[in-house]
């Protein structure tokens, strides 16, 4: 059997490892080594060259193992296992999906480059794009999910940095709102700034979409970025990140991961092998229960809108047209608003039972928080409004409980909104 024809889920348990290396141990164990031995000071020779880029590998030459920050197999496995979700080159893993974020951007923005990035992105990549990297000269301009391809093209010349742009970076679906951004479009307005001597890279966050239901690389991406923390790892026990690309564009980032220090160890690495193996069924069972919550919300009369991309259709034309492009699933990330204002969110969220109150999203357990005042509280409250990020807004990360329990939960939750009310009148 040709292991490319094979469904990555296929491959998720063997791919990259042979028993033989470990005593027939059937799964990788974990390296925990922070140094390698070499056979002969030749062959430490020769493997140094090349992972210094002193010289190009030759053509059947092995690359062997020197050091644990510049890559393990716990690491290397995993890194190739991922790669066959998003049909890319080359892979690097992280200790966090900050340290994926970071690193891509200081790898390919330099002092008096300038960035395009859509808003809001994860709190984490906004601060280090606003308090870190214009530190450093970069200059930074943001479009707005719903812009279209010549109104971004009008930001950037309006800007007076279209010569020095290098980079757009976007995360959709856009948390927590689920706004679609288009990503061929913004690869053709890469290409509309690019020049021979200026490539302008578009680096797309897929954390919310996970492997399984987006891949931006099919699209035009140059660079996909995790937060591993999130559907990869997916059990709320771990914090990685992974960047995807072609085998040049990750190298230049393994290279920096080398001098930063910011590669995931083996244990994370470890981690992430055993969760993968359960990526498929896990985010498949996450976006059924998704759809079974949602269609309970719409109809609830507590609830005045729901945010969920499984019930996009030509009512939203341009946003449907995004979905129908370049998602593969509605996912399991949900927003509503519940009838009334912050305190009736605070009460939802103080009487769910089985749901957890927590940020972070994409684990086994549903997880529920308060946008307004959690991950999204550094926002200003203009943008918040212009966003739909209300004082009332719920947002869902749907797990892989019995959906009918996460009604359960979800409906005795908004009675209690009600007996509240009833207590005050
Ligand atoms: C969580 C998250 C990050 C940051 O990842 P960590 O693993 O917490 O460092 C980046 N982007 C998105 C979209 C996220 O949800």
């Amino acid at each position: 059997m040709n292991k490319k024809t094979l469904h990555p889920e296929s491959l998720m348990m063997s791919y990259g490892y042979n028993p033989e290396w470990s005593e027939g141990a059937i799964k990788c164990p974990i390296f925990q080594t922070s140094t390698f031995v070499f056979k002969t000071a030749e062959e430490g020779k020769a493997f140094f060259e090349v992972a210094y880029g002193i010289r190009e590998q030759r053509p059947n030459e092995k690359m062997g193992l020197i050091y644990s920050r510049i890559n393990n197999p716990d690491l290397e496995i995993l890194e190739n296992r991922l790669t066959l979700w998003d049909g890319a080159e080359d892979c690097a893993v992280f200790e966090s999906g900050m340290s994926a974020v970071s690193t891509v951007l200081l790898e390919f923005l330099k002092p008096g480059d300038t960035i395009l990035y859509s808003s809001p992105l994860y709190g984490g990549t906004e601060h280090f794009l606003q308090h870190v990297l214009t530190q450093f000269g970069i200059n930074i301009i943001r479009f707005k999910t719903g812009h279209s391809r010549n109104e971004i093209i009008d930001i950037v010349n309006k800007s007076e940095h279209a010569h020095t742009l290098k980079m757009i970076y976007i995360e959709t679906p856009a948390n927590p709102t689920n706004d679609l951004i288009d990503i061929s479009c913004c690869k053709a307005i890469a290409d509309h700034f690019s020049k021979k001597t200026k490539p302008v890279y578009l680096a797309v966050d897929n954390t919310y979409f996970g492997p399984l239901w987006q891949h931006p690389l099919k699209h035009g991406a140059d660079i996909v970025i995790y937060s591993a923390t999130k559907y990869i790892g997916g059990h709320s026990d771990v914090i990685a990140g992974a960047v995807l690309g072609s085998s040049a564009i990750i190298k230049r980032i393994k290279t920096l991961r080398t001098f930063l220090g910011n590669m995931a160890g083996p244990w994370t690495g470890w981690l992430l092998l055993r969760s993968l193996e359960t990526l498929k069924p896990r985010m498949e069972t996450q976006a059924r229960n998704a759809r079974h919550v949602a269609e309970f919300l719409i109809n609830h009369p507590k609830i005045e809108r729901v945010n969920y991309l499984g019930f996009l259709d030509e009512t939203n034309p341009v946003q449907y047209d995004i979905f129908k492009k370049q998602c593969l699933s509605g996912g399991a990330m949900l927003s509503f608003d519940v009838v009334g204002s912050e305190k009736e969110a605070f009460t939802f969220l103080n009487n769910l039972k089985l749901i957890k109150l927590a940020v972070s999203l994409g684990s086994t357990e549903s997880l529920a928080e308060h946008p307004s005042t959690m991950t999204h509280v550094d926002l200003d409250p203009d943008e918040k409004i212009e966003l739909n990020i209300t004082e009332k807004l719920i947002r869902l990360s749907v797990g892989v409980e019995h959906y009918e329990d996460l009604i359960a939960d979800i409906s005795q939750a908004l009675e209690c909104i009600i007996v509240e009310e009833m207590e005050l009148a």
